[in-house]
């Protein structure tokens, strides 16, 4: 199944549930419009290379197609293309008013200098510069684009349109224009809904052993803020492998040893031992943290999932499969949509204040973030409630209805 076909089944079982009218179903089932180009670029020996990029924008009836891009060497269409419709689906889920759109460059970054990075980037803006603009798509950071990297696509974009046009672009550095609170937004975000779901399920942090499966943006920052609010970090991992102690694991540690080795797998001390990923999933631990690439848990791992609680700050970690066992079992999962939304919403404050050219405090920040999530988080547990479904379907359901008016009330087809 490609990871496409997960999206569409993930909105099809929504669309049943809710008995969705079968023209949206329809429209929502197919991107908009997807953009293939070849970008060449000069190496740093002379040599010239090709690489192959895509945009994908999914749905623009809430409001401008809005998402990342990714750079890795396993990107392919069809990634990009479910990417994309989780963007629409997300951004409505926190009810701001943007599309989805999702972009990616199949290359290992860490094989290139930064200048063929930024030539890369460079002559990937080039090419979809024709569809994308502060008012028609704009672009962010995902897995392995930087605030540096948004930087050139500020500067690339707006040298092409003759004026400043940084809001093309969010995730920037402060000094270009970036937001306040941006970086941490994806893990703030997770936060405060695990804060809700915690308050309401009386979780007392200190009794509560949490593994995070990635060390990137989302994983790290998580870990900094739940080990701060006394949650007990017993497991983690980056693309190299993962380290679990049952004693618990310092943040700070951690991070010392990832500058250091480049890798949290060679972490050593407080009894910490060595594992692999896949091993990481199913150690013994009350919440699991998805903070790193799609597919991860699996019909072939699901069921031996510890913990009782599995929060998506990855896009797209659980298969269907898997969502299915994790329910018969009564794993709650609270959904990529729902929990990674923090950082597309903060992005939207990006894109406010660069209009407005008036910048926000990161307390004004975090508190409209906070008001958003919790109210996301309360109607998507009204509508779990109202559907007695699981809370991916419950925030599919909530996304799509106001997707569905929008459709209705703006469009003419
Ligand atoms: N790449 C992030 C996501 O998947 C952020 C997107 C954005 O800020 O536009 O939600």
């Amino acid at each position: 199944m490609s990871l496409f076909e997960n999206t569409l089944a993930q909105i099809k079982r929504a669309s049943d549930i809710m008995s969705l009218d079968k023209d949206i179903a329809m429209i929502l089932s197919n991107p908009m419009r997807k953009v293939e180009v070849n970008i060449p670029v000069r190496m740093d020996d002379g040599t010239l290379r090709m690489f192959t990029g895509f945009r994908v924008q999914h749905n623009n009836a809430c409001g401008p197609f809005k998402g990342g891009i990714r750079y890795h060497q396993q990107v392919d269409f069809g990634e990009v293309m479910a990417l994309s419709a989780w963007m629409t689906i997300k951004c409505s889920v926190v009810g701001i008013p943007l599309g989805g759109g999702k972009g990616g460059i199949i290359v290992n970054p860490k094989e290139l200098s930064k200048g063929e990075l930024e030539r890369l980037t460079r002559g990937y803006i080039r090419l979809i510069a024709p569809v994308i603009g502060p008012k028609t798509d704009v672009p962010a950071p995902d897995v392995n684009t930087t605030p540096e990297i948004m930087s050139w696509i500020a500067d690339e974009y707006s040298k092409i349109v003759g004026h400043d046009a940084k809001g093309v672009v969010t995730g920037k550095p402060l000094e270009n224009g970036g937001s306040k609170g941006r970086d941490k937004a994806t893990a703030m975000g997770g936060t405060y809904v695990l804060n809700e779901y915690a308050a309401e399920n009386g979780m007392n942090p200190a009794e509560t052993r949490i593994i995070v499966q990635g060390f990137g943006n989302a994983g790290s920052i998580m870990i900094e803020l739940l080990t701060a609010e006394g949650y007990k970090l017993v497991g983690t991992s980056d693309s190299q492998g993962g380290v679990y102690s049952a004693d618990g694991l310092d943040f700070a540690a951690l991070t010392q040893c990832k500058a250091e080795k480049g890798t949290v797998h060679a972490f050593e001390g407080a009894n910490a031992k060595a594992i692999t990923n896949e091993e990481l999933l199913i150690q013994d631990c009350d919440i699991l943290i998805l903070a790193a690439l799609e597919n991860q848990l699996t019909a072939g791992n699901a069921d031996q999932v510890k913990a009782k609680l599995v929060i998506e700050l990855a896009n797209g970690p659980t298969m269907p499969e898997a969502d299915e066992i994790l329910a018969k079992k009564n794993v709650l999962v609270i959904p990529d949509i729902l929990a990674n939304a923090g950082g597309v919403t903060v992005s939207w404050f990006e894109m406010l204040q660069n209009a407005d050219d008036k910048y926000w405090e990161t307390d004004e920040v975090n508190s409209k973030l906070k008001d958003i999530m919790v109210k996301a988080w309360n109607e998507v547990k009204g509508n779990k409630s109202k559907y007695n479904c699981t809370f991916r379907e419950a925030a599919f359901i909530t996304a799509i209805g106001r997707v569905e008016a929008a459709i209705k009330a703006n469009w003419k087809i």
